[in-house]
């Protein structure tokens, strides 16, 4: 790539994704977790399967025109109707086909080649041939890849320098050599090939029993320039069970950790006075002696009331007034416990656990000091976390404001999620 004024600004460029493999390495796992017949390609991530992302990557690149997926055979009709159904739900935005895949990753590769459009005004002139067991590969990798080949690449591949010393060995696992480094590079998917040398490549192939594990490999022996453009380190493949962890990180997903803040005041009764709704000094489900009453719909939990809206916070749910009306007769003194449990409920539907609290009370009196201990375990124990993923403050406002001035008291709360 040394010009930067595209030989080929007309090309029309598709993309074959690869969803046809069995994933041996994976099967026994797998079939323990999603039963017999089980596909990595297939596995849920996202909402949809592992394929559909890579699809979504390489349709959102302006140079791709049309996608083939390629599906094992017995699944392709099932897949077919799947796919028209992601589709429909979150447009790709280009003609699609599906075809039925091969023994070898090779034959899946040329019965896509196949499928392409190859006359017409859509006559496919470059591709594209992606793994979807590399679900992380970006726009940007697929971009470098496709502007290499409208560049006048004949192939390009994105490839790593390697890190590890590669040795190669004989059957007995004895070493036979050590290639130098510097000139080794690990290669991954999408790669990138004008169409009329690769579908030569694999007509040779096929005649002459050539057995490839990429089709960079075909070019090469074929004769064919292949040139290296830079990968990513997050484009791995998913290839063993260790590998299925990386789906569930948090920071691979489109999930982000998530923060829910909360923040509830109530009226204290000054003393002396009475009210129908006066109920006992209680924070974070524990009964204060010697503190001020507290008027309220509920038990006037005001920490439990704060701790509530920080969970509906991370579950986008709105907020305690929404879900436990105080005009509605059924909350009348209810434990504030309760909002919490269900809130809770909420996160979890919304696929995200709670993983810390941290929460602070505002008021002038009495001292909190010696049950900040009991609240934080009562509320660890409401949230099912360990004891010191918790903890509870206390402070005054100097004599300031409506808690200075003992009239009521609040308390904030900030809790943080990761998605489950
Ligand atoms: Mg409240």
């Amino acid at each position: 790539m040394t010009s930067t004024t595209p030989n080929h600004p007309d090309q029309r460029l598709w993309a074959v994704l690869l969803a046809a493999g069995s994933g041996s390495r994976l099967a026994p796992s797998l079939t323990a977790a999603h039963g017999p017949g089980a596909r990595k390609q297939y596995i849920e991530f996202d909402g949809a399967p592992l394929f559909w992302r890579s699809a979504r990557t390489l349709a959102c690149v302006q140079p791709v025109q049309g996608l083939v997926f390629v599906f094992p055979p017995a699944d392709c009709e099932r897949m077919a109707a799947q796919v028209a159904e992601l589709d429909a739900a979150e447009p790709l935005g280009l003609p699609w086909l599906v075809c039925a895949g091969g023994a070898r990753r090779q034959d899946s590769v040329r019965l896509g080649l196949a499928a392409l459009p190859t006359s017409g005004q859509d006559a496919c002139t470059a591709v594209l041939v992606h793994d979807s067991a590399r679900p992380f590969a970006t726009a940007a990798l697929v971009r470098r890849v496709a502007q290499a080949l409208a560049q006048g690449e004949l192939a390009a591949i994105p490839g790593l320098a390697v890190t590890d010393t590669i040795k190669t060995v004989g059957p007995d696992e004895i070493v036979v050599g050590t290639p130098e480094r510097a000139g080794l590079r690990a290669v991954q998917t999408p790669q990138g090939f004008r169409l009329a040398p690769l579908l030569a490549a694999h007509q040779r192939a096929q005649a002459e029993a050539w057995e490839v594990t990429d089709d960079a490999a075909l070019m090469e022996r074929a004769g064919h320039p292949v040139r290296i453009v830079p990968g990513e380190e997050a484009n791995v493949k998913i290839t063993t069970p260790a590998d299925l962890d990386l789906l569930s990180s948090p920071m691979n997903g489109t999930k982000s950790p998530r923060t829910g803040w909360g923040y509830d005041v109530h009226r204290t009764l000054p003393s002396g006075e009475d009210h129908p709704q006066a109920r006992p000094f209680i924070l974070g489900g524990v009964v204060i002696p010697g503190g001020p009453r507290v008027l309220a719909h509920s038990d006037g939990d005001v920490l439990l009331h704060a701790l509530t809206d920080a969970l509906l916070g991370i579950a986008c749910t709105g907020d305690i007034g929404q879900l436990f009306p105080d005009t509605d007769q059924t909350f009348a003194n209810m434990p504030s416990a309760v909002f919490v449990t269900e809130a809770l409920r909420l996160v979890r539907a919304a696929g995200y656990r709670p993983v810390h609290a941290d929460l602070t009370v505002i008021a002038q009196v009495p001292k909190l000091g010696p049950h900040k201990t009991r609240m934080a375990a009562q509320i660890a124990q409401l949230l099912e976390l360990p004891g010191d993923c918790v903890n509870v403050k206390a402070t005054t406002e100097e004599g300031l404001g409506f808690t200075g001035e003992k009239r009521g008291l609040k308390a904030v709360a900030v809790v943080t999620a990761l998605p489950d």
